[in-house]
């Protein structure tokens, strides 16, 4: 089964106006590319957004988060709505930063996913335990999977295993570890959906992913692109994982 291949940049709270050079600079470098694969999503600070739509026939770009509201008083936040009236086709919920600085659980997070397909947005679900969690790493992420409706529109969902002790860290699972790790996590998705819809949905490796390490993460056998946070931020970096993506 082949599977969409994506390489995720998450700025996470980091950019200004003058950042908009780094998406210039990727941007070209897609032009010089012959490849329509992988697909390039960028995800940067709300404020930023309304700057992406120029480059949206290289990059697609997405919100960090939504609200699982339609409007409202919740100040601060941001509809599925408003999104994609910015021209965003994807957005990441679950993100274990907000799972912890937000105290986000499993129950908003469904409302949110909920919210951001009813919208017609695609998400890039995060999923991953704690350092803490690593013995009871099944137990955790059956139920973040769980997080999932019963049934959504398989093509609008993309998986991202980071195991959190990886964010931002340098430290990375064995590489044998990511494969068994996604194997089983697609395990988790076929007990929800079905074998045959399990087999198409995309699951990337996300957490301290680098120019130095993309390639071996990128051509494990069941990693489908990587999301990236640090690396992101830094043009040439992003391109080089981009480069180091399979087809
Ligand atoms: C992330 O925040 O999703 C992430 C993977 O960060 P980093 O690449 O910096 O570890």
């Amino acid at each position: 089964m082949k599977r969409n291949k994506y390489i995720i940049g998450n700025w996470k709270m980091n950019g200004t106006a003058a950042s908009i050079k780094i998406v210039n600079f990727i941007a070209n470098h897609l032009k010089k590319r012959k490849q329509t694969s992988p697909k390039i999503i960028i995800c940067p600070p709300f404020t930023l957004l309304s700057n992406f739509n120029q480059f949206k026939d290289k990059i697609s770009y997405g919100g960090q988060d939504c609200h699982y509201a339609k409007e409202g008083a919740y100040t601060g936040s941001i509809s599925a709505l408003m999104l994609k009236s910015l021209g965003c086709k994807y957005v990441i919920i679950g993100h274990s930063e907000r799972r912890e600085f937000q105290n986000e659980n499993s129950k908003e997070l469904s409302l949110k996913i909920k919210a951001a397909l009813e919208n017609n947005l695609n998400v890039i679900y995060c999923i991953g335990e704690k350092l803490s969690e690593i013995k009871k790493r099944k137990i955790i992420l059956k139920n973040q999977i769980n997080s999932l409706p019963d049934k959504f529109d398989i093509k609008k969902i993309i998986i991202a295993y980071e195991p959190v002790w990886a964010i931002g860290t340098g430290k990375i699972p064995f590489l044998n570890e990511i494969d068994d790790i996604l194997k089983s996590i697609r395990k988790l998705l076929e007990k929800k959906i079905g074998v045959s819809k399990s087999e198409t949905i995309s699951i990337l490796y996300g957490g301290s992913v680098k120019p130095s390490n993309a390639d071996e993460i990128l051509n494990l056998k069941q990693v489908d692109g990587a999301l990236v946070g640090g690396s992101s931020l830094v043009a040439k970096d992003f391109c080089k994982i981009i480069d180091s993506s399979k087809q």
